[in-house]
Order: C-alpha cells, then sequence, then structure tokens
C-alpha cells in the first residue's frame, strides 16, 4: 500500500477520499496510482504560508447534504474548537464526524454555514495551503515498505535531525528506535520489522507533527492497545495538544478525558458539549456511548475526566 507517498493535490484526494470513503470515483482513481512506484512520485508537501502556530477553528450553522434526495449529514453544526488545545467528537456511527473532516479538507463545500481556520474562511485559503496547515492521522494507518526515516520524512518540507529528534522523542518512539537493529534506518512494514499498533500509531502521529500542522486531525484507531500503548498514546495526545490545535474524533476513553471539550453529535446536529464528567451526568446518548462504545482499558467511567 504505497497511498501514503502520495502528496500535491492528486495524493491528497487519493488519500483522503480513501480515508473519508467518499465514493466510487475516488476508489478507481485510487486503483489507477496504486500500481506507481514510490519512486515516481514526488514527496513534499507545499509549505504553509500561515506560518505553523497553532490555528483556530470555528464551525457556524455549517449545513452538508451528500445528495438532495438524502437526510443532510451535517444539520446546522456550530462549535469552536480553541487554538492550542484539544476537542474530541464523538456520536453514533453516521452522526456526520467523518464528515466534518471531509470539509475541513475540502473535499466538499458546505451548502451553508461558514468553516473558518483562524478566521479566514476556509474557501477563500488556497488549497496547497490549508492542505499543509491540516495534519491527518487517519484511523489504524500502515505502515509503509521501507526504513522508518523514510516513514517518518515522507511528505515532510525541510526538517532537520533536531526536529526529527524531537519529534521521536514527543511521540515516545524512542524506546523503539533504539530497539530497532539500524535504528530510524531500518527496514519496517511489510518487507521488514512489524511494528505494534500503538507504534504504528504513534509513527503515523509522529509523520503529521513533522509537517508542522496548525491542526491536527486524528481519527483515533479503534483497535485495542495494551495497557503500556495505551497510556503512551494518551501521554503523546496530550503533549501534542498542549502546543497544537488537536480535533480527534476519539474511540477511546482515555482520549475524551483528556479533552478540554467534547461535542456530541448526533444525526449532524450538536446535541451536547463540555467536559467528560459533566457530559456523563448531563447527556443520555454520552453516557451510552461512554459504557458501550469507548474502547476503554480498565479505566473507571467517571475517572480521570479533565
Ligand atoms: P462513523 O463513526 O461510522 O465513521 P460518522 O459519524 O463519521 O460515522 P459520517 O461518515 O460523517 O458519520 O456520515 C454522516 C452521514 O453521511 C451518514 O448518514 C452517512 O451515511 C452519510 N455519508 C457519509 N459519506 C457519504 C458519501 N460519500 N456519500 C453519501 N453519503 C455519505
Amino acid at each position: 500500500l504505497y497511498l501514503f507517498y502520495l502528496t500535491g493535490p492528486i495524493g491528497m484526494l487519493v488519500e483522503g477520499a480513501t480515508q473519508l470513503q467518499t465514493g466510487l470515483a475516488a476508489v478507481t482513481r485510487l486503483r489507477q496510482v496504486e500500481e506507481l512506484e514510490v519512486e515516481e512520485l514526488t514527496p513534499g508537501a507545499p509549505a504553509a504560508s500561515g506560518g505553523t502556530a497553532p490555528a483556530a477553528l470555528v464551525f457556524t450553522d455549517v449545513r452538508f447534504h451528500y445528495s438532495q434526495d438524502r437526510s443532510p449529514a451535517l444539520d446546522g453544526v456550530s462549535f469552536e474548537v480553541p487554538a492550542g488545545s484539544m476537542t474530541a467528537l464523538v456520536g453514533p456511527s453516521g452522526a456526520g464526524k467523518s464528515t466534518m473532516f471531509a470539509l475541513l479538507e475540502r473535499f466538499y463545500e458546505p451548502d451553508g454555514g461558514s468553516i473558518t481556520l483562524d478566521g479566514r474562511e476556509l474557501r477563500d485559503i488556497p488549497l496547497p495551503e490549508l492542505r499543509a496547515a491540516l495534519g491527518y492521522v487517519e484511523q489504524d494507518t500502515p505502515v509503509l515498505a521501507g526504513t522508518l526515516r523514510e516513514n517518518l520524512l515522507f511528505g515532510a518540507p525541510e526538517v532537520t535531525e533536531d526536529e526529527v529528534a524531537a519529534v521521536i522523542a514527543r511521540t515516545q518512539l524512542t524506546d523503539l528506535v533504539n530497539r530497532l537493529p539500524e535504528g530510524l534506518e531500518t527496514q519496517v512494514g511489510h518487507r521488514g520489522l512489524m511494528l505494534s499498533g500503538g507504534e504504528r500509531q504513534r509513527v503515523a502521529i509522529a509523520r503529521a507533527l513533522l509537517r508542522k500542522p496548525r491542526v491536527l486531525l486524528l481519527d483515533e484507531a479503534t483497535s485495542q492497545l495494551d495497557a503500556v500503548n495505551e497510556l503512551r498514546l494518551r501521554e503523546v495526545i496530550e503533549e501534542v495538544a498542549a502546543t497544537t490545535t488537536v480535533l480527534v474524533i476519539a474511540h477511546r476513553l482515555s482520549t475524551v478525558t483528556s479533552a478540554r471539550q467534547i461535542v456530541v453529535l448526533e444525526a449532524g446536529r450538536v446535541r451536547a458539549a463540555g467536559g467528560h464528567t459533566e457530559l456523563v451526568a448531563a447527556d443520555e446518548l454520552y453516557r451510552e456511548l461512554a459504557t458501550t462504545q469507548f474502547v476503554a482499558s480498565g479505566e473507571a467511567m467517571a475517572g480521570n475526566a479533565g
């Protein structure tokens, strides 16, 4: 699977469309490019002209239909993601969480309302700048054939060794790098050493961070992690959220309890928003999600509220 190596408009389209399952045309296109050799594709995302400072996102009365004969996927969604903090999106399947990411990446335009990034309407931001500003970590990211360094650096414009080292530390990959026989130059993926689910997810976060996004969009993996990896993921997400704006489609209890704000979506609408303890007390749907859907690792439901 070489999709991760695609950058630029087509790569972005294919990558995003794949992740968001946006339809047949994209799948056809994906099949066409799947055969391409990694070497033929040009790495390097365009540099963001908006700098790398964390940005705020504001959704105001956002409405969106995939088609007129269907009920709206988003039906008047308003909420804010303050710069440099974490917001978690939760809700049942079909609530509109992925659609929000698709609108942010501008795979679609909203039918109404507005979405701004640091006060600028998304549609007024040149697409390469927008895509460079948004770091996207998809669910259950594959590791690609190549070295760990190649996995980390692909799509990262001009990164120094110091920056690589800092991101490895931030994402708690130091142990992994030390353990691998040739460190960062070790072949990983299907032709090399297999990485665990937790390592793969942290590699994906590290790769996104090396592109210095202004907002990190994270579609959290649903797969079960062992206790050590669960704790590491939690610490990494908290650490990243201390300096970067993070919007996460959350599937883990440990993530929602770390979020400053949780937005509960249901049928394309914001049903409730607040902190974990508050929502457990006040919102029946949230309580149900917390007990039945979130991937927990033995933590008490109401514990660790943030
Ligand atoms: P999940 O947790 O299952 O991923 P979600 O909350 O991300 O769900 P969305 O994928 O955003 O929900 O879907 C919102 C609504 O839009 C659903 O009714 C879904 O069937 C519909 N939808 C999503 N993608 C498309 C598409 N490409 N074409 C048509 N309808 C779509």
